[in-house]
């Protein structure tokens, strides 16, 4: 059995070796679609999509209207920091796949307590025609 559930939110960042327009600071409205599989548990349920919300939120929060912000990119680091500006600081390059395997990590980190979920896929969409997806056991 499969349950999903999609979440949405804003967020800034840029490719900094890109040799096109990816190098430039631009955002996305990004979203992602969390997909469950397993057995039922003792409410007849996956997970409640209460406490999905919940969880996914929490991961969220952090990154909506946040610039996402490699540690290395010194130049567009050093100006958010020093300006205020909300940055999510990630020790890798924020291509679509990067981040969808960085929220696939966060997410069963946080679903490990759930003894009847199995697996875990997360299909991140940067734009209405384009994804990335990974996937793993919990
Ligand atoms: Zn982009």
């Amino acid at each position: 059995m499969k349950i999903a559930k999609e979440f949405y939110w804003e967020m800034g960042h840029r490719l900094p070796h890109h040799k096109g327009l990816c190098k430039n600071l631009h955002g996305h409205s990004y979203k992602m679609c969390v997909e469950l599989e397993g057995s039922l548990d003792k409410n007849n349920m996956i997970i409640d999509y209460f406490d999905l919300t919940k969880i996914v939120n929490k991961i969220i929060e952090p990154l909506n209207h946040a610039f996402l912000c490699e540690e290395t990119d010194h130049i567009v680091r050093d100006f958010l920091i020093n300006n205020n500006f909300k940055v999510y600081l990630v020790p890798f390059v924020s291509t679509a796949e990067n981040i969808a395997l960085h929220l696939l990590k966060l997410l069963k980190e946080q679903l490990k307590s759930y003894n009847n979920i199995e697996r875990i896929k997360v299909r991140l969409c940067e734009t209405n025609d384009v994804y990335a997806e990974a996937s793993d056991t919990i």
